[in-house]
């Protein structure tokens, strides 16, 4: 179900982002349009669109290719070979540098968000069924014991060693993405790319502006019509930033009439049941938007907007609540469109 939802969400962003806009002619050298180039790959249990602009844009995209594959393949939990399958097997580990990075910025958020983000959850996402795609509620009891074990606050991590609480594992499923398309960004940069937008399952960063000058203009899903393009919540138009979408739509199973996604509140044990039922960051630092918006989600919308004000300089945000209100910050005025209306949040109270 999620594949197929990702798959259209790559299309989505790259049709918006390949779309209409008002462009600058002058930005634009039409005599020598510069070559593009796009991929499509799967990794990271999710479709992939790449393209780039730019001389060395095909080079640029096999090594940007290499560095997803490479990350995948240090990063997944599914896969027992990988660093973190390994770490959490033996409880801990020397860790790389791209896992001391996501770990720093796994701790800040934690702690900047009373641990609405922490990815001691595995243990949790294990006993729901989400990590093998076998989902069901689990025995209170369990959760109960579960959690007990969960908490970042556990971990013990000094100078590249890692050692975990007993039970606990770690899941960057709620951030490598975001970190990857900032590192695809970085390989865009050394190839001289000035212009490029990748989608990682919807997970949408960009670089520079479009060919023509104007913004890259990326759609944000309508969570009742996550596969519908022609029904968007909105369009944000934005150029050298990530656009990271958390949402209870997109993995989710039904139980005795009730659904479950896999969000999870890391204070109960259970999927998440804030006010919120999809958070949009924007942001220049995409591992940053990647961890905020699950933890957003997870703090419903006063928290997060109380966390923003502290942080608006960092990112700005596009919130959805149960009631379907449509919620956006400061600083995307004027960058955002919709036909539904829409609460403009100040900086201030
Ligand atoms: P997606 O990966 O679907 O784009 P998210 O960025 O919100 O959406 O990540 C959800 C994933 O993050 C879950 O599948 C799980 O691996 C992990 N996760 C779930 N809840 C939390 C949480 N509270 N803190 C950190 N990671 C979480
Ligand atoms: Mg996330």
């Amino acid at each position: 179900m999620k594949k197929y939802i990702c798959l259209f969400l790559a299309v989505v962003c790259v049709i918006f982002s390949a779309g209409c806009g008002e462009g600058d002619p002058s930005a634009a050298d039409k005599s020598s349009p510069a070559e593009e180039n796009t991929r499509e790959l799967f990794a990271m249990d999710t479709y992939m669109t790449l393209t780039a602009y730019g001389e060395k844009s095909a080079e640029a995209l096999d090594a940007a290719e290499k560095e997803i594959k490479r990350l995948d393949s240090l990063l997944s939990v599914g896969d027992e070979n990988s660093e973190i399958a390994r770490t959490n097997e033996d409880g801990g580990g020397t860790v790389s540098e791209d896992t001391a990075a996501l770990l720093g910025y796994s701790r800040r958020i934690y702690e900047e968000t009373d641990g609405a983000f922490d990815i001691t959850i595995y243990p949790l996402m294990k006993l729901w069924g989400f990590t093998e795609d076998k989902q069901s509620v689990p025995d209170e009891k369990k959760i109960s014991s579960v959690l007990a074990d969960t908490g970042f606050d556990r971990l013990n991590y000094n100078n590249g060693k890692l050692t975990l609480g007993s039970g606990q594992g770690i899941d960057f499923g709620g951030i490598a993405k975001g970190y990857t398309s900032g590192r695809v960004m970085k390989i865009f940069s050394e190839y001289g790319i000035s212009s490029g937008i990748v989608s990682l399952g919807g997970n949408v960063q960009c670089c520079g502006k479009k060919q023509d000058g104007s913004l890259w203009r990326c759609g944000i899903t309508d969570p009742d019509h996550p596969e519908d393009s022609s029904s968007l919540a909105g369009i944000v138009s934005v150029s050298d930033k990530a656009v990271i979408t958390s949402g209870g739509y997109e993995r989710f199973f039904t139980e005795k009439g009730k659904t479950y996604h896999h969000i999870m509140d890391p204070s109960t044990g259970h999927p998440s049941e804030s006010d919120l039922v999809s958070v949009s960051i924007v942001s220049a630092d995409a591992t940053l938007a990647d961890g905020l918006s699950t933890a957003c989600f997870v703090m419903g919308r006063e928290k997060a907007v109380q966390y923003w004000r502290s942080h608006s300089d960092e990112f700005d945000m596009i919130l959805i609540d149960t009631d379907r209100k449509l919620y956006i910050t400061a600083g995307l005025d004027g960058s955002f469109e919709s036909d539904l209306s829409f609460q403009l949040i100040d900086r201030r109270e």
